[in-house]
Parts: C-alpha cells; structure tokens; sequence
C-alpha cells in the first residue's frame, strides 16, 4: 500500500481527530531522502519494542508487508502499525509502520519534520495504549462504549490458566486486558 506522507488515514476518523500517513512507501514513487537526526532508528526501534502499557503498535495486518526496495531473501517486513501522537497539535496522530525505521536506516528516507519531533518527544515512561486510540480515532462514542463493556465482560470472566502463549501470558501479567475496563472508568457516562 502506497500513501503520500500527511495524507489522511485509509479509514475515516471520527470526531475532529487527525490520523496521518507517514511512511508507506512503494516501488514507483519517490520518497523524500536525507539526514535525519542521528537518535531517530533508535528511537522508532524502542518505541516498537515497548510493551503495555506503554504501547504504540495496533492494528495487526494480514499477514506480513515487506520492503519494496530489499532484495527477495533479505527483506524486512511489518506485522503491524504504529499509533504516535504529534508533540504540538492536540489530537493528531501519526500512522506508521514497522518498516519506517529500517526505510530511515536502510533506503536514506527522510520523514517529515513534525514526525520526527513526535517521535523524538514520545516519552517511554508514560502510559499510552495506542489499541484505545485507535478505537477512539475509528469508533463512534456509543459503539465504543458498547464494545468496550463487552470486552470488559469478557476480560473478568475469562480463565486465565489455559492456553495462553508466552506472549499473552505477559500482556496479562501487564494488565493489558484491563485496558476496556479502564478506559471505561476514564470516560464515565
Ligand atoms: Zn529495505
């Protein structure tokens, strides 16, 4: 999937959210290269890295989107996107990759500026569960509340003992299945 940078989110966001492309690039259409500052792959890697409650990456896609510009055998790839918020404007969101940080590193591409400052002010150490963004940017208010008491349901009752991977059993361990609850207590009727 191709997008020009800044431009709006392949679904619709409601309310006056802003949720902008950075980073989808494709065979074909040139990119904007250049230096960029030197902490910037560091950072976009950790931010990538980072578990609940301090997470950035949502919206798992089918299957995995590879590099354009590698060679077939040693192409990276991205199961995922990542949620930054802008540093300046509130409400506004920056929809990434995991392949922007290797596209940086690798292919010399040069993001745009307000992108950069939001991903060098994202402080690590502050909660951000960017899955509840995401609703938030793509979900009216009242379907989000209905799913998210569903969820919070389904959460609480759930038997915890069987079968959850190693993965799963550290999102538990993290609480991000409280994440519906939580959200709910935040934004009471
Ligand atoms: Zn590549």
């Amino acid at each position: 999937m191709y997008f020009e940078d800044l431009s709006p989110y392949y679904y619709p966001v409601v309310g006056g959210q802003q949720l902008l492309m950075i980073g989808w690039l494709e065979r074909g259409h040139a990119f904007p290269t250049g230096e960029v500052p030197a902490e910037l792959v560091a950072k976009l890697r950790a931010i990538e890295r980072s578990p609940y409650p301090q997470q950035y990456r949502c919206a798992l896609t089918r299957g995995l989107h590879y590099c354009h510009f590698c060679k077939e055998d040693d192409r990276e790839a991205s199961n995922a996107e990542l949620f930054i918020p802008d540093s300046d404007v509130p409400d506004r969101y920056y929809a990434t990759t995991f392949l922007t940080s290797h596209y940086i590193e690798a292919h010399r591409y040069q993001p745009p500026d307000a992108f950069i400052r939001a991903v060098l002010a994202v402080d690590l150490r502050r909660p951000y569960d960017a899955i509840v963004i995401y609703d938030s940017l793509l979900l009216p208010p009242e379907t989000m509340r209905k799913e998210y008491e569903k969820k919070a349901k389904d959460a609480e009752n759930e038997r915890i003992d069987i079968q959850l991977t190693e993965k799963q059993r550290e999102n538990f361990r993290r609480g991000a299945h409280l994440r519906y609850r939580k959200w709910l207590d935040e934004n009471p009727l």
